[in-house]
């Protein structure tokens, strides 16, 4: 590139506990350090490298010292902020940190004082959950921890597409272009970007997450000290109150950072103040966080999903792939139709089994879902089963019998079991 046109570079000089605030707009932005020291959400920026920030991307670049950046392209907005939760979030970091340190000195042995923090973000949508999780973790990845992110937030998850509950290792500070990069998440799929579809189902995912880490802990004393970082959904109300309670307890947590609700807070407080080995803490919440209506939270959901088959800058090139119906088992989790009463047990009731695995014929209506392929090996551990990726649903032959599909790479899947929800996409 390089040439004339377009807006001239910007410098932009921070001072220190100041962050600046930026919305990409539609074309993507370059931004580099030029002096002093920054980060994006707790991952330090290098220094003199340009980075291409992509399109609609809202972030800061917060300094505790001071610095000066440098900006090639235009922005939707940016404003320097020198009011920030900065300073109460990094002593957070330090609190987690001490316990991580002590965690490790412990006698491994002991299941509990060779625990680290158990830490889960909740708060209303658009408090800055995912992005204090993420700050958190980058924070703790920078001192050479290795903390697990689990991400139950399946409207807009950070770790794979949306209607997933997912864990990874956090094992490097988070890219601030690129995200975490993903060895291999341990992920299950709901299926929707809502749990009150099937909100059994969804405490049902989260217990087998639970289970899964809990397992892998016990093997590894180094993840168990670093512990966790839990972000949740925004759904802070009645039923989304009551999968607080139960993620709290499923994954052990002991502490609850609580963004900008007092209420929240304090029912939290009341309701576990019988267990003295959990913490709710109450954070503000930053003035940065940019709300999005649900029209931005869709497409932002759209773009995840693009993402997963072709990367941030279209760098994967997804295979469009073939295969017979009879190639394939197509599974819905509850719902469906119910057994007919005179099918039952003389007295039984029909009820309608929140976990029951429906066989899905595979026609039309398959069109443009997203399906998850699932790890079982046999239909009835389906539930059980973490999914291996994702495929998309591009045409459907019923003469020739025959689906055609986007798949990250090519060949065969690696299971026949498909699990489908009603996550959709238009690729665009
Ligand atoms: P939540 O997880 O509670 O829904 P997010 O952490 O995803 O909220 O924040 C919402 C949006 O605001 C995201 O796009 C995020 O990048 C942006 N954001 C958060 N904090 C800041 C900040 N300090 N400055 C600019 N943008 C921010």
């Amino acid at each position: 590139g390089g040439g004339n046109q377009g807006p001239p570079k910007r410098q932009v000089k921070l001072e220190k506990e100041c962050e600046f605030r930026i919305e990409v707009g539609e074309t993507p932005l370059r931004l580099r350090l030029v002096s002093g020291t920054a980060e994006v959400f707790g991952t330090e920026l290098p220094p003199e490298i340009w980075l291409t920030f992509h399109p609609r991307l809202k972030f800061a670049v917060f300094t505790w010292y001071g610095a000066t950046l440098e900006m090639d392209g235009t922005t939707e907005t940016d404003y320097t902020a020198d009011e920030t939760p900065m300073i109460t979030y990094v002593n957070v970091h330090a609190v987690l940190e001490g316990r991580r340190k002590r965690a490790k000195a412990s006698s491994t042995t002991n299941p509990d004082s060779s625990q680290g923090p158990r830490v889960m973000v909740v708060g209303p949508t658009d408090s800055g959950k995912s992005t204090l999780s993420r700050m958190l973790l980058s924070w703790a990845a920078k001192q050479g921890w290795k903390p697990t992110f689990v991400d139950l937030d399946i409207g807009q998850g950070a770790i794979t597409i949306p209607g997933c509950i997912a864990a990874t290792p956090v094992e490097m500070p988070i890219d601030p272009v690129e995200g975490i990069p993903l060895e291999m998440p341990l992920v299950h799929y709901f299926g929707h970007t809502t749990p009150s579809v099937n909100v059994e189902l969804y405490k049902v995912l989260v217990k087998e997450l639970s289970l899964t880490l809990e397992r892998q802990f016990t093997g590894s004393s180094e993840a168990r000290a670093a512990g966790m970082v839990i972000n949740t959904m925004g759904w802070i109300e009645g039923v989304g109150y009551e999968l607080l309670l139960q993620a709290i307890d499923a994954f052990s947590v002991t502490v609850v950072l609580v963004i900008g609700q007092e209420k929240l807070c304090s029912m939290l407080k009341d309701v576990l103040k019988n267990k003295p080995n959990v913490d709710v803490v109450k954070l503000q919440k930053s003035g940065g966080v940019v709300s999005r209506n649900p029209k931005l939270r869709q497409k932002s959901r759209s773009y995840k999903i693009r993402e997963y088959f072709y990367g941030i800058g279209n760098e994967f090139a997804p295979h469009s792939n073939i295969a017979s119906f009879s190639d394939l088992s197509v599974y819905r989790v509850g719902g469906g139709p119910q057994a007919p009463r005179s099918a039952l047990p003389i007295g039984a009731e029909p009820t309608a089994d929140p976990t029951r695995l429906v066989p899905v014929n595979i026609n039309h209506d398959l069109l443009h879902l997203v399906l998850a392929i699932s790890f079982a090996k046999e239909a009835d551990e389906i539930i059980s089963s973490n999914v291996a990726g994702f495929i998309y649903v591009t045409d459907i032959d019923i003469p020739r019998k025959k689906i055609t599909y986007l798949a990250p790479a090519a060949g065969d899947l690696p299971s026949k079991f498909l699990i489908v929800g009603s996550l959709t996409w238009v690729e665009t």
